[in-house]
């Protein structure tokens, strides 16, 4: 028997930050691996941004209130919860294109080696930009192979093992230390790609010796829609790492305007042009609800969440068949549900006012955010769930028809 979710929320020691969220009433929000909700506290800073800094400070702001700043005092929020120093983090970019820089970097680091290993499952916009990098160079290849040979595939070609922590499809979490490990036993380097379990999964990136990761600024980081994406390169590689995309900011003396580029010292040298102001303020105001937050905590929550979602389905026997890992420690903090008819019933789920996502080719992904969920909410969830498949309410037409972004 479950134990009732009133009592699950009463107990809950991370119950009180739901309060720093802006959640919609009547709502159940479960898409926040995909975009974080909103934040009290980034709604009173955006404001201030434009009013008193760009609005009345002008161009003075740069130095007055800290702009140019920002891309390394944002980072150093997220260094902790990634396991990071300070300085060996940085918020840039997209994490598409801070991919793009860190596996240049890291071809060139590891000099007679050509091959850039990947994992088939892996997030496709990785795959296209480590192909795409690949292709430029001429000399370099990517190789792309089944989750289960990358270990075989390890030889010593590969200057770069790409990965992502969490599969984007079912949840599945990589053995982060392991396949670390296993990348430098070959000789290779270890690049992460942790867009979906910053912030919900403890992550040891120099404890665990990764030498390059990227992540997400707007999913379970919570910092608005295209908000900036976060690089890490391990200090030990920082002065011989060097980024392909060589603009000004990453420049040692940007404002001397040297014809010359003389990259910046320590991980500086991977900013590129001029960093996007309003999106970095409301990133930095989002990661306030990290303040104080123990990440243990949250990850005992989600496993909890995720394990009464899964029992929730059982329980109603849904005509589902669960794509994720059923042992809580193996799930980044989602779960994956598969159905032939999966677009429909989101479709129809966000009708009933639960919201998840869609991934070909028939997956229903419920991301499960500890920091402002609730075990009630999980249930509140699979009830609607129940009772979309029980009156077949995705056979309507309008539930069919798919949008630009699902
Ligand atoms: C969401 C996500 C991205 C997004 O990249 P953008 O450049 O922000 O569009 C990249 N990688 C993974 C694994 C993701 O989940």
């Amino acid at each position: 028997m479950l134990l009732d979710a009133a009592i699950l929320d009463r107990d809950d020691p991370l119950a009180l930050a739901r309060e720093r969220f802006e959640l919609p009433d009547g709502v159940v929000y479960l898409d926040g691996n995909s975009l974080g909700p909103l934040l009290r506290g980034v709604r009173e800073r955006v404001r201030r941004t434009l009013d008193v800094e760009w609005g009345r400070d002008l161009i003075r702001s740069w130095n007055v209130h800290r702009w140019i700043d920002l891309p390394r005092t944002v980072a150093a929020k997220i260094a902790p919860i990634v396991g990071a120093g300070a300085d060996e983090v940085l918020v840039a970019d997209s994490t598409s294109i801070d991919l793009f820089k860190l596996l240049a970097a890291g071809l060139e680091l590891r000099p007679g080696r050509r091959t850039i290993l990947a994992s088939s499952d892996g997030f496709p916009s990785d795959l296209y930009v480590a192909g795409g990098l690949a292709s430029l160079r001429g000399d370099a290849r990517l190789s792309v192979v089944p989750r289960e040979g990358i270990a075989a595939a390890l030889d010593d070609d590969v200057a770069v093992l790409c990965l992502s922590h969490v599969d984007f499809r079912t949840g599945a979490l990589l053995d982060l230390p392991a396949l670390t490990a296993a990348a430098h036993a070959a000789g290779a380097l270890a690049c992460w790609d942790l867009s979906h379990s910053a912030g919900v999964v403890p992550v040891d990136l120099d404890g665990d010796g990764v030498d390059l990761a990227v992540g997400c600024g707007y999913k379970f980081l919570n910092g608005g829609p295209g908000a900036p994406a976060w690089l890490f390169v391990a200090r030990r590689h920082q002065e011989a790492a060097r980024s392909p995309l060589a603009g000004w900011l990453g420049h040692a003396a940007p404002f001397a305007f040297e014809p010359g580029y003389r990259p910046a010292p320590g991980i500086d040298r991977f900013l590129c042009g001029t960093p996007p102001i309003l999106s970095l303020a409301a990133l930095d105001a989002a990661l306030d609800a990290y303040a104080g937050i123990d990440l243990s905590a949250v990850r005992r929550k989600s496993i909890a969440l995720g394990d009464r979602f899964i029992s929730r389905v059982r329980a109603f026997a849904l005509p589902f068949e669960i794509a994720s890992p059923l042992e809580g420690p193996r799930r980044g903090s989602q779960v994956s549900l598969r159905h032939p008819d999966g677009y429909s019933i989101v479709q129809a789920l966000a009708e009933r006012g639960v919201i998840a996502d869609f991934r070909e080719p028939d997956v229903l992904r419920f991301g499960l955010a500890p920091l402002y969920l609730r075990f009630a909410d999980v249930d509140a969830a699979v009830a609607a769930l129940s009772a979309v498949v029980a009156m077949a309410e995705h056979g309507a037409e309008r539930h069919h028809v798919r949008a630009a972004v699902t």
